[in-house]
């Protein structure tokens, strides 16, 4: 069990922005090398927002094997942190770092000398040695990157969201790092200063501020207990007083591959059901969730009924277009592809899953994937399904979000056209 193993879709990833000749090794070492402090005080750290996005940069960070330094106080836990326990804040992160890649886990002494990025929430202060300074925030539904400069308390209380926004940022930035490090070789240097240039300033809302926090999730299915439903799951079980109940479809166990991106995966439960997994985290975290450790093919679509509202993170498209013709009230998808996430929701009226992905893609490479893109992609699907519930929908001209994280700023968002003759909407109407 080696972490390059443990990288593998990673590396593949970063694959696409180097040279044919480039060896696995030069790959790991750039994200390897790559040395990010996260800091944070008494003060800035005291709400379960700020502490979410602490805990999840950190985690981020470490799943594509950064070597991060966690410089804090050990505050007590103000909400659940899953796959973290109960307990103190930088207690628990390191015992979860320990049981994430091979051979990586967090550091809390202070680095020595100097690191590539010192990343600080709100306005605490920055006593480390870093090329860059960057500095996190966050209010209920959108998260912050801000400059050293722009040191104000952290914004957040309860609500989750913008904070986990905020930490996908910081992290993002941080992968950046990685690939600048591989610059020298480079397929399309110029891609360099367009594609991994720093981002200094840029807020990202999730929703409209004064949306409201729907904590009531009802019955739902998710449908695969992959990379996209463990960040879905993983933002969910961090709503405060959640309630709910949820069954994961999906028939495969973990395995290392996996560990480089599933939020919820710990080393230590490798070769499980992922099914069975998630739902003991998720069901000591508050959030009821039942196993359903099968595929779900024609046969289970016969033998089970959906709930009204179903989360689908497959990459197979014939499945999603299964799921959608169940004709489910409300379904959310959420997706990959290379360095881009996307997410989408579908309900009668609108275009469905099929009228916007209406061709298959059918491939038995393995998949490039990083943690970063497959957690903004959970968590842009979590965003449409909390607004369901709250009533508080995106708009039609929003159906659709399509994110490349390196430049967020660039962020499409679109609604899905009907076609005409559309399977699914006609297998729905039916
Ligand atoms: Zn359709």
């Amino acid at each position: 069990m080696t972490l390059r193993e443990a990288l593998t879709r990673t590396l593949l990833l970063a694959r696409d922005e180097v040279r044919d000749d480039v060896d696995d090794d030069v790959l790991l070492a750039a994200l390897t090398a790559t040395r990010v402090a996260l800091v944070a005080d008494a003060t800035n750290l005291a709400s379960h927002s700020a502490q979410t996005a602490f805990v999840t940069c950190a985690m981020l960070m470490a799943r594509s094997g950064h070597q991060v330094y966690l410089l804090s106080p050990d505050p007590m836990l103000a909400g659940r942190q899953p796959p973290l326990a109960s307990g103190q804040m930088l207690t628990e992160l390191m015992r979860t770092g320990a049981d994430l890649l091979p051979g990586v886990s967090f550091m809390t002494e202070y680095p020595s000398d100097e690191i590539d990025l010192v990343i600080a929430l709100g306005s605490s202060e920055i006593p480390v040695r870093a090329r860059r300074r960057a500095r996190l925030n966050a209010t209920p539904w959108a998260g912050s990157l801000l400059p050293d400069c722009n040191a104000g308390a952290w914004g957040g209380g309860e609500w989750p969201m913008g904070g986990m926004v905020a930490a996908a940022l910081g992290a993002t930035e941080a992968f950046k790092v990685a690939m600048k490090k591989l610059a020298h070789l480079a397929k399309n240097p110029s891609r360099m200063v367009t594609v991994f240039a720093d981002t200094t300033a840029l807020e990202f809302a999730l929703a409209p501020a004064g949306t409201p926090c729907a904590t009531q999730l009802g019955s739902f299915d998710c449908v695969s207990g992959g990379a996209i439903v463990n960040a879905i799951l993983y933002a969910l079980t961090r709503i405060p007083n959640v309630a709910g109940s949820a069954r994961v479809i999906e028939p495969e166990c973990s395995d290392l591959s996996n560990l480089n991106r599933y939020m919820l995966l710990l080393r230590s439960r490798l070769k499980s059901p992922k099914a069975s997994d998630l739902a003991a985290i998720c069901t000591a975290a508050g959030l009821s969730v039942e196993p359903i450790d099968e595929r779900y093919d024609q046969d289970l679509a016969a033998r089970i009924r959906f709930p009204t509202s179903v989360l689908v993170g497959v990459d197979d498209i014939p499945t999603r277009w299964l799921v959608q013709r169940a004709g489910p009230d409300w379904l959310g998808v959420g997706a990959t592809t290379h360095w881009s996430a996307m997410s989408s929701f579908h309900e009668k009226g609108l275009g469905c899953a099929e009228c916007l992905h209406p061709t298959d893609d059918p491939s038995d490479a393995l998949i490039p994937t990083a943690a970063f893109v497959s957690f903004w992609a959970g968590l842009l699907t979590t965003a449409y399904f909390l607004r369901h519930l709250a009533e508080n929908p995106a708009s039609e001209s929003e159906q659709q979000i399509y994110l490349t994280p390196f430049r967020a700023e660039n962020v499409m968002r679109a609604s899905v056209p009907l076609r005409n003759n559309c399977p699914s909407c006609v297998a729905v109407a039916a």
